[in-house]
Formats: structure tokens, sequence, C-alpha cells
């Protein structure tokens, strides 16, 4: 047998990094096993043609000024004992909703987005101020009924359609596994996260930050193995006793430890622990909602060929948003909305000078999955085919890059799902969260997307408050 940790975490990750320097604080002996062979899961980089990519970063959410009290990036700083200029949180400028008829801006300055409203929308001032107090007075990170949706709470405050779907919209991009909806918990998190806290960009994209991460784990004494995926949830004991002991790896190196925590996900979580719990996850338990992303790289910035200053722009091209899984067939994407986002239009010690835009479509996972396996040049093919779709409807409300594109890259589904292991390349997870991160198998518990709290920041507290709650609050 060998040597025993007191914990072992399931993934490199935002959440899993974050749990890991928590436990390493205490001085928990702890393992971080990664199955790719880099960190970051959906949050990662990589290097084509000389370029560093970012897989996944649009914004950090949750900015929060040095010093601002009470608020999720200062208390994740706390807790990891991270100073804010390490970060080298560069501000958007600004960012937008737009539809046919109207477009809200709004900045990491609450005030712009109120006024915007009230310019745009000036009978709705009233329920906008109600919906605000709510959502502030609201317990999003322990909420008492995690099942309310977001449209039925809104149209409590607002009653014209047109500021519901643009609420809606970048909402559900950022954060809902569920068609149509979002949770109310979520909503009231991401509502703050963006327009009472609001955007800003690490310098040097996402590579820096994970970095520093990195850095700060191992040299609190951590352990980080790549490439090795793990198998199998081991366990030990009977009926009630029985509880996790530690994992077995692809390769079927045996690893013990008192307690698990898994970022893969609740179904492939369970799906670990054999068949009896394995066969409890449902197809609801899996998720649907993905992403085709294209990465466009110009000569110009899209201040130079556009005069485009938006950080993020969410559109959506009539004056109803449909989020749901498209159907399989046809592009494989839904063209009609989707999110343009520029890390040019950051504030940054070193202005970026190539121009970058990204491009991201609500996407079939099914449809990518079986073309990817039917026929690779078809494959590549289609994924051109429905960037330029995409790049077609999204220049209708930002300027078209294609004329200055020096670099292209482009991902589907597929690529969630190999990199990350989500199951149909579910970039949210599950619909159902599991905000205790307890899951049936005492000892294991879940952290990260299907714990419930999503996008950089919000897995990183994830992280931390799964490794406090279930690893480092003293037992009865
Ligand atoms: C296209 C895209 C754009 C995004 N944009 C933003 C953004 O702009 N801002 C933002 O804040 N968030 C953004 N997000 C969301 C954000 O990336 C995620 O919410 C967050 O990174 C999730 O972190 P996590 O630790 O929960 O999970 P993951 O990142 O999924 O990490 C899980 C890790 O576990 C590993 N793993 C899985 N199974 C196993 C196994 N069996 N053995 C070992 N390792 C395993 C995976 O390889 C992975 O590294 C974006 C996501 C995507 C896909």
């Amino acid at each position: 047998m060998s040597e025993k940790y007191d914990a072992i975490l399931i993934g490199a990750g935002m959440s899993g990094l974050a749990a890991g320097i928590r436990l390493a604080q205490y001085d928990k002996r702890v393992l971080i096993l990664e199955k790719h062979y880099l960190w970051g899961g959906l949050n990662s980089f990589y290097k084509r043609r000389g370029r560093i990519f970012d897989v996944g970063l649009h914004a950090l959410t949750n900015f929060a000024p040095k010093g601002r009290r009470g608020v999720p990036l200062t208390k994740l700083l706390r807790q990891l004992r991270i100073r804010h200029s390490d970060l080298q949180l560069g501000e958007q400028n600004y960012s937008e909703i737009a539809f046919p008829t109207e477009r809200l801006r709004f900045s990491n300055e609450f005030e712009l987005f109120e006024s915007e409203i009230a310019r745009a929308f000036p009978d709705q001032v009233d329920g906008f101020a109600k919906l605000t107090e709510a959502i502030f007075a609201y317990d999003s990170f322990t909420p008492p009924d995690p099942d309310l949706l977001a449209r039925g709470e809104l149209a409590k405050f607002i009653t014209e359609p047109l500021l519901v779907e643009m609420l809606m919209l970048p909402m559900c991009y950022y954060g809902s596994a569920i068609p149509g909806d979002i949770a109310w918990y979520q909503f009231a998190i991401l509502f703050k996260s963006f327009y009472d806290e609001g955007f800003a960009r690490p310098e040097g994209g996402i590579r820096p930050l994970l970095d520093l991460l990195v850095k700060r784990y191992k040299s609190l004494g951590g352990e980080l193995r790549m490439k090795s995926g793990v198998a199998e949830i081991l366990q030990q004991g009977a009926g009630s006793l029985r509880s996790a002991a530690g994992v077995r790896l692809e390769n079927g190196e045996e690893i013990f430890a008192d307690q698990v925590l898994s970022s893969a996900g609740f179904g492939p979580t369970m799906e670990m622990c054999g068949a009896e719990l394995g066969a409890r996850v449902t197809d609801e338990d899996r998720g649907q909602l993905s992403f085709n992303e294209t990465v466009i790289v110009t000569d110009k910035t899209p201040m130079d060929f556009g005069n485009y200053g938006a950080a993020i722009t969410f559109f959506n091209d009539s004056d109803t948003f449909d989020y749901r899984c498209p159907a399989p067939g046809g592009l494989g994407i839904d063209p009609r909305s989707g999110v343009i986002c520029s890390p040019n239009n950051y504030a940054a010690t070193e202005p970026l000078t190539e121009g970058w835009m990204r491009f991201t479509a609500l996407a079939s996972a099914s449809h990518w999955g079986d073309l990817a396996q039917a026929d690779a040049t078809e494959y590549a093919t289609q994924k051109q085919r429905a960037a330029e779709a995409f790049l077609d409807s999204a220049s209708r409300f930002a300027p078209d890059p294609r004329p200055f594109e020096i670099d292209r890259d482009l991902f589907t589904p597929n690529t969630i799902r190999r990199f990350c292991g989500h199951p149909k390349g579910a970039v949210y997870g599950a619909p159902k969260k599991r905000l205790d991160g307890a899951t049936e198998l005492p000892g294991l518990f879940l952290m990260g997307t299907d714990q419930g709290l999503l996008g950089v920041v919000g897995a990183m507290l994830s992280g931390i408050s799964m490794a406090n709650r279930h690893c480092l609050q003293p037992t009865a």
C-alpha cells in the first residue's frame, strides 16, 4: 500500500488548484491528479503558430479594486493569501448587451448600467431598483430555494418583455446549464459579479494566473501529477460504513487518502465509484449546453479597424432570446445569439499589438461528436462553415475582423469533452447542482462546476469553500 494523503483532488482546473492551495496552507498532505498534460481545465491555454491562445477566458468576472470589502474576489485572495497586485488585473473599457432595437452598456461602475436602463426603459426604473434590492438582499451562496428559476422571479419586477430578454442573455451565456432559463441564485450571483463588481483581464491572459496558482501550491508542499487520469474511486467498509478510500489511476496505480474532492463533474465522478452508484446518474445529470468558439487574430486592433471598444458584446438578433442546444444537423450552432469579446479592450501596461476577437456560439455536442467520428475532413470543413455563418451573424453587432485576419482557431464541444472530460462538452455541467458538495459516498465531495459556482472566480471559491467545509472543519 502506497503512502496515504489527507486529500486527493481530482482535476487541476481553477477549483482543484484553489482547494489545493487552501489545504496545503494548513499543512495537509494533498495531491492533485490531472488527466491532461496541462493545468487550468476549461480555463487553460495552448500554443499555436507561436501565439498563446486562452482556452476559455473572456473576462474575469467579479472584479473588485484592492481593498473592497465583502466581495468574492477579496475573500478569495484573503483565503489563498495572494496579493491583489499579483493578479495584474486590467479593467474593461465597457461591455454591452445588443439587441436589434436596443443596446445597454455597462462597466465596472454600477451607475452606468442604471443610467442605461433609465435611458432605454424609463418606465422600468422602479422595477429595476426593486430587482436590484431583492438581489442584494438574497442569500445567493446558500439559497433557501435553489430550484427557483430566474424568468419567474424577473417577471415580479420587470414588466417590459424586451428588458427581461436583455437581462437574461448575459447571465445564461455565462453560467446556465438549464435550457431557456437560469437558476435564480445563479442569476443573482452573476448579476452582482457583472454589474456591481465588473470585468477585468489578467495581463497576459490566463497563463500568468495559472502559473501563480501552481507555483503557490507547490511552494506550500502540494503535489501535482499531470497525465494522471483517475479511473476509479476506491472504497472501504460496507453498508453505512462505506466511504471513499482513495483512487485507482488509469495506469492501475492505487493511491490512498482520507478524503477525495472531485472537479470532474457529478456524472463522471459517480461513474468512477462503480456500477451501483454510477447507475444512478441520469441523462439530466450530464447537461447539454455547449459552445463553439472562433478566435480571430488580426493585424490591427478592433479599435483601429472598427472603432470597437467593448470588452464583451452579448448579442441577440430578435426581441426574444432562445437559450438552448441547437438541434443536430444544419450548421451545428445557433447563429442568432452569441458572445463577442476582445482582450484588446482592457486596460494593460503593455497593450496587445495584434487584434484578438473571440466569438462564442451555442452548439450541438451530438452534431459535432457524430461528425468528427464519421469523417475528419468533413468535420474540419463544417467547422469553418459554421464559423463563417456565425461571423456573418455577429458582424451585425460588432465589426467584422475577417478582412484583417492573420490567424484563426476554432473549437467545438468535442474539444471541451476531450480536454476537460465534461460529457457532451457541457460547459456548465449538470443543470442540478450539489451546493453542499456532498455525494452518496462519505469522504467523496464535489467541487467546481457541478457544486454550483462557475467561472474563474466562482470555481476557485468553490474549491476553497469545499476544502474549508469538508477537510478543514474539525469533525464533531
Ligand atoms: C469557452 C469558455 C469560455 C469561458 N469563459 C469564461 C470567462 O470568460 N470567465 C470566467 O470566469 N469563466 C469562463 N468560463 C468558465 C470557466 O472556465 C469554468 O467555469 C471554470 O474554469 C471551471 O473550473 P472547474 O475547476 O470547476 O472545472 P474544469 O475547468 O472543468 O476542471 C476540471 C479538471 O478536471 C480534470 N479531470 C476530469 N476528469 C478527470 C479524471 N478522471 N482524472 C483526472 N483529472 C480529471 C479535467 O481535465 C480538468 O482539468 C468559460 C468556459 C468556456 C468553456
